[in-house]
């Protein structure tokens, strides 16, 4: 056990206090999202929260009381390549978790793009590991200095959803030396995170919660990490097997291995008591470092601050990559000429809805839902006509019942909650609260202003449905329910129970359904009620209503497109397809969403697609459509930036932090994704996105790094700050940026290196450094992009039988004996040259300089 651990003054001054039962209590969760401190002094308990694109507080799946603002997800975040925004992002949300009465985000997270069909990329930055890592540590150093604790998740091997909580990932060292841990890295040594997060897989065969190498020896031995290790929650641990591998708490509460069960294991010598004095002082010294120790119980809080809605519209503006954007008539489609349309079709299943976050724990209720069809209507709706068709349907569960169309009884959009103690709607309510969609979970939250573990619930909204026809009503539950419309039961959930499902993480129901023909304009009266006559994990339930399809969606769509000067449409998915739990199964965009692009743009020449995904899809028609932009899952702002970007009021200042393929087969991973019998043979190795397609020479639909702006930036000679160095020496490069155009706007200056020769395979080139700038016309700058010793180096796995093998050849083979082969794994790096490859994306260099590096 690494142990050079200094613990906090108040720590040392305790731990000799605490009962042996008291110090193993701190090892596991009191709640579901809360840490145990010691009550006999006085120590509170300390509350968690997701994580990452906002602070949740105790809401769940975007359900509850509790209210966040929506950040861009990670890998919006990762399109930003701007440190400086996400650090002052992680600011936000250090805030933003210290109102919801917590001291601990869950975030962020920091797995790599490993496939495009990974779940859970949309919460992650990137394909690369410099880009997640830069951004990790900045984004930790805004949290963490106001005083909550980050848990950097999941380490590691975590690049799939399907099987997470067994399977197992096949990973070389170094591919994880020089990839999947290095964002860890950063975390640690730049960004000093106090938490880590172990993910719920294996490694190379041993579970991350009990993992010696990785927790003891490379966390805590090699990089220093002086902070407290968790588990993912549910994630199994084994008591000793974990203790010893530097685990030093289990989440959520529950004592499945850690709590009573460690004291236990230190009671009957299985576990050392001074392991388990560690573990504490952790955790101990990890609180106390925050200055948390005497914290006094405070209310959550859902408090909507003007700043930090400017900030995430800012970074969502930021995020937004302009794949595309070729002249009709002569003149590009976007910036749109406001003054010189007049007619706009905005189409597309994501035009008129709000996808804005991804599915699973990182899923919040934001401060306001607004769809792109809300936010051109206010900005434009006075000066231009507009027109909506959606042209397709995308569900893939049907959707929950929000906006405009359900409206409480109090005149808000949304349901009147009444909840009540006893287990039959009887009695005066004990609280009452208006939740804005029919997904009605109710959490560890003091619930309408009472801790109760057992209580009724009605939820009352009039429903006016905007298209007539068949509508099938759709309930999963948590907890016993039954739908009425006009007072009648028509599912009954309660009398007649669904079997099991796969909703709420496996907690829900099957769906029971109703199907019923409604009229359009007419009112119904709705309600969902509720018994939660147990304390469960989850209690609550889903109401969904899928309307009948309309079958000539596409040709209303094609001729609102032909009938308006610009067509924008809105195509992408939702957070049923992007989610924690599933991987997808396609790169295409879900529906029929590649034939409603084609009909729309040969309908309309002027078309704009905007894909609102947070991970690569398919663009079979990216020739044919003049302009092309990325919106991403961008958080409560992004159809506010969306606007800004479309008029020109917004640069389109991301890059693409992930490589978009042209087909699943190209990818590194095809055939190694998502694993079959439980492994996930990281087969590809070290090449891993931009260094697979580019070192094979492989078309790719849009590279790494690529990204338009509305203005044209020069970018001169790169100058380093020597040609010939030392091995191990550090250097920089600068680089001079003029935006030779006529509007301000941001470039990346990508800074990829490649080595001439190596004596071991690497990719054809990889990233090193960069800089963001955003300038005015005209202005120029020059950055400075430094490239320290490890830039130029690799994991050498070595080849530790190499002097046995040189001696059985060398009689046959003398000049063996000239070889120099390494016996121990570690970094390397040869002298050689290296060309500096300055570029505007992977696949667009704009300069090469060579350095040399010589002998040490
Ligand atoms: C997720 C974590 C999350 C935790 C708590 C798990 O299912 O994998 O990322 O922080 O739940 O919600």
């Amino acid at each position: 056990m690494t142990d050079q651990l200094e613990f906090g003054p108040r720590t040392g001054e305790v731990l000799g206090s605490l009962t042996l039962d008291e110090k193993a209590a701190i090892s596991a969760g009191s709640g579901f999202f809360t840490m145990r401190g010691v009550p006999r002094l006085g120590i509170p308990d300390w509350g968690t929260t997701d994580g990452p694109n906002g602070a949740r507080g105790s809401s769940f799946l975007g359900s509850g009381e509790s209210k966040a603002t929506c950040l861009p997800s990670g890998s919006a975040l990762g399109a930003t390549w701007n440190p400086d925004l996400v650090e002052a992002l992680g600011h936000v949300l250090g805030k933003e978790t210290r109102t919801k009465a917590c001291r601990v985000l869950l975030a962020p997270t920091v797995n790599l793009h490993r496939s495009p069909l990974a779940g859970r990329n949309f919460e992650c930055f990137s394909e690369d590991p410099l880009l997640s890592g830069v951004l990790a540590a900045a984004y930790i150093r805004g949290v963490q200095a106001e005083g909550v604790m980050t848990t950097v998740k999941h380490f590691v091997g975590n690049e799939a959803e399907t099987d997470r909580a067994t399977s197992n990932s096949v990973i070389d060292e170094r591919a994880l030396r020089e990839l999947y841990l290095v964002p860890f890295e950063y975390a640690v040594r730049q960004g000093s995170t106090l938490g880590i997060m172990t993910s719920y897989n294996r490694v190379n065969g041993g579970y991350c919660t009990e993992h010696r190498w990785l927790l003891n020896d490379i966390l805590r031995g090699e990089w220093g990490f002086q902070g407290l290790v968790m588990t993912d929650w549910m994630a199994g641990a084994d008591t000793v097997a974990s203790a010893d591998a530097g685990l030093d708490v289990e989440m959520p509460g529950g004592d499945r291995a850690f709590g009573s069960k460690l004291a236990a294991a230190v009671r009957d010598g299985r576990v050392s008591e001074t392991a388990l004095d560690l573990m504490a002082g952790r955790v101990l010294t990890v609180f106390e470092r925050l200055n948390a120790w005497n914290d006094e119980p405070v209310t959550e809080q859902s408090i909507d601050v003007p700043e930090h809605r400017v900030l995430v519209h800012r970074a969502s503006a930021e995020s937004m990559v302009l794949y595309r954007n070729e002249p009709v008539d002569g003149v590009p489609v976007l910036p749109l000429d406001v003054a010189a349309i007049r007619s706009v079709a905005l189409i597309g299943p994501n035009a008129g809805r709000t996808q804005i976050m991804g599915g699973g724990s990182a899923n919040l209720r934001p401060f306001h839902r607004t769809s792109p069809l809300d936010a051109v209507r206010a900005r434009l709706g006075d000066r231009l006509e507009i027109v909506h068709e959606a042209g397709c349907n995308i569900d893939k569960l049907a959707p929950l019942l929000n906006g405009a169309e359900i409206v409480a009884p109090n005149g808000e959009q949304g349901f009147l909650v009444e909840v009540f103690e006893t287990l039959d709607w009887t009695g005066e309510p004990t609280g009452t609260s208006t939740r804005d969609t029919s997904r009605l979970l109710f959490g560890d939250e003091p619930l309408l202003g009472r801790t109760l573990d057992t209580f009724s619930m009605r939820a009352t909204t009039t429903f006016t449905p905007a298209e007539s026809g068949r509508h099938t009503f759709e309930l999963v539950q948590a907890s016993p329910s039954r739908v009425l419309l006009d007072g009648v039961v028509v599912i009954d959930g309660i009398a007649d129970p669904p079997g099991p499902g796969s909703a709420f993480f496996g907690f829900g129901s099957a769906p029971a359904t109703a199907d019923i023909e409604l009229t359009a304009g007419q009112e119904y009266r709705l309600v969902v009620e509720m018994v939660a006559a147990e304390k469960r994990m989850f209690v609550g339930l889903d109401l969904r209503v899928a309307r009948e399809p309309k079958a000539d969606a596409l040709e209303r769509a094609v001729a609102a497109a032909a009938a308006a000067d610009v067509a924008i449409v809105v195509v992408g998915t939702n957070d049923d397809w992007e989610t924690e739990g599933e991987d997808r199964t396609s790169l295409a965009l879900p529906g029929e969403q590649d034939a409603l692009v084609a009909a729309v743009v040969a309908a309309n020449p002027r078309t704009v697609v905007v894909v609102n995904t947070g991970s690569p899809v398919l663009m079979p028609w990216a020739d044919e459509v003049p302009a092309v932009l990325q919106s991403w899952l961008g958080g409560q702002e992004m159809a506010h930036a969306l606007v800004d970007v479309l008029i020109g009021d917004s640069d389109p200042g991301g890059r693409l932090p992930t490589t978009f393929p042209r087909r699943i087969e190209h990818t590194p991973s095809f055939g190694n994704f998502p694993g079959d019998n439980g492994a996930v043979h990281y087969g590809e190795g070290i090449f891993i996105g931009y260094r697979w397609y580019d070192s094979r020479h492989l078309p790719v639909l849009w590279p790494f790094g690529h990204g338009l702006s509305y203005t044209t930036f020069e970018v001169g000679a790169p100058v380093p700050s020597t040609t010939s160095a030392a091995v191990g020496s550090a250097l920089t490069v600068e680089v001079p940026v003029t935006n030779t155009g006529d509007r301000r706007g941001s470039h990346v200056v990508q800074c990829y290196l490649r080595p001439h020769r190596s004596r071991i395979v690497r990719p054809e080139k990889e990233l090193k450094a960069f800089a963001k700038v955003s300038l005015e016309p005209g202005e120029s700058t020059t950055v400075t992009l430094r490239l320290d010793e490890r830039a130029f180096a690799y994991w050498d796995p070595a080849q530790p039988e190499w002097p046995a093998l040189q001696e059985h050849a060398a009689d046959t083979i003398p000049w063996l004996q000239a070889e120099t082969r390494r016996t121990e794994p570690g970094w390397t790096v040869e002298p050689g040259h290296y060309d500096i490859v300055i570029a505007n994306s992977v696949a667009d260099v704009v300069h090469v300089v060579t350095v040399e590096l010589t002998e040490r």
